[in-house]
Formats: structure tokens, sequence, C-alpha cells
């Protein structure tokens, strides 16, 4: 939600928009930021995840251009504060010197932390469009919550498979 707007909402449709426009801002920060974190990514896996996911990302963008015209309004941006807040953090951990291994457990760290608010955003959007009987919206935006939910699984299985193992003998490469 934007910091210094004064939003009214006089309908739960109202609350939907400026919900889908606080999602397409965040999404739009996302296929900025997914290239850089997968290019800081040292382990070659949690870089194929990140670089999948950016293109995941990009068509969570279009399906958002979708609802906008299902729903006649112009695709706008709100500036999601949360977002910016998650990317600096990221941004941080991208800058981190040290153990590369344990990096891309941060990266890792910081990457879940998007993808669940993501998977809250989702889903407060898709139950207000399930509740005003727009199915063809609350279906695309259930659509990008599976895929959000997918992202963040296949981030923890890397992690605990592979990485956090790693992380925790690692002694060897670093910046
Ligand atoms: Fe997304
Ligand atoms: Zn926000
Ligand atoms: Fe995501």
């Amino acid at each position: 939600m934007g910091l210094f707007t004064n939003t009214e909402f006089h309908s739960l449709e109202d609350l939907l928009v400026d919900q889908l426009k606080d999602l397409y801002d965040a999404e739009n920060r996302l296929v900025e930021a997914l290239p850089k974190m997968a290019e800081a990514a040292y382990t070659p896996k949690l870089r194929e995840a990140f670089s999948s996911h950016l293109a995941e990302t990009r068509n969570h963008v279009a399906r958002l251009d979708q609802a906008f015209t299902a729903l006649g309004v112009p695709p706008e941006r709100e500036t999601c504060a949360a977002m910016k807040g998650l990317i600096s953090e990221g941004s941080q951990v991208i800058d981190a010197k040290g153990d590369l291994v344990v990096r891309d457990a941060a990266l890792i760290a910081a990457a879940q932390r998007v993808e669940h608010y993501e998977m809250a955003g989702y889903g407060s959007a898709r139950t207000f469009a399930q509740q005003l009987g727009l199915r063809e919206i609350a279906a695309l935006l259930q659509s990008t919550l599976n895929e959000e939910g997918g992202a963040d699984k296949k981030l923890t299985e890397l992690a605990v498979t592979q990485i956090n193992v790693e992380a925790l003998r690692s002694k060897t490469a670093s910046v």
C-alpha cells in the first residue's frame, strides 16, 4: 500500500484494485532484482532457480495486466514499500563479503521472505476476487499464488538438501 497516498475504499472492488496495483509494483521490482540475485548466486542450481523464477515473474506481471484488462481499469503501479524493503535487504546480501556458499544460504533466506510476502498478497487478492464473483481474475491470481508457493518450496529443498549442508562445512570459496 502506498505510504503517502490517501487511498479511498468505497467497495471491495476498490480494495481489490488497490491490492493489484501494489502487486503490480512489487512484481515489476522483482523483474529488475531477480537477475542480480541470479548473478550473485554461486551454486549453479540456485542461479537456475532464480532464473526460472524470473521467467515466471514476467508472467506474473502479464497475468496482472490481464486482471486489469478484465476489470477495465488501467494497469498502474502503486509503490510497494514492503517489496522495496525486501529487495534492499537482498541487495545487502548480494554485496556481502565472505564465504560464497554461506552467502547463497543468505540469498535463499532473503528470497523466501519475498515469496512469502507475495503469497500473502496473492492470497488476499484471490479471495477478494472470489467473493466478488470475478472467477477469471481469481483463477489468474491462484495460478500465480501456486507458482510463488512452488518457488518457495524449491528454495527450501535446495537449502536443506544442499546449500545449508555445504554452508555448514564451507571454509573455502570466499570473496
Ligand atoms: Fe511473483
Ligand atoms: Zn505493499
Ligand atoms: Fe515470486
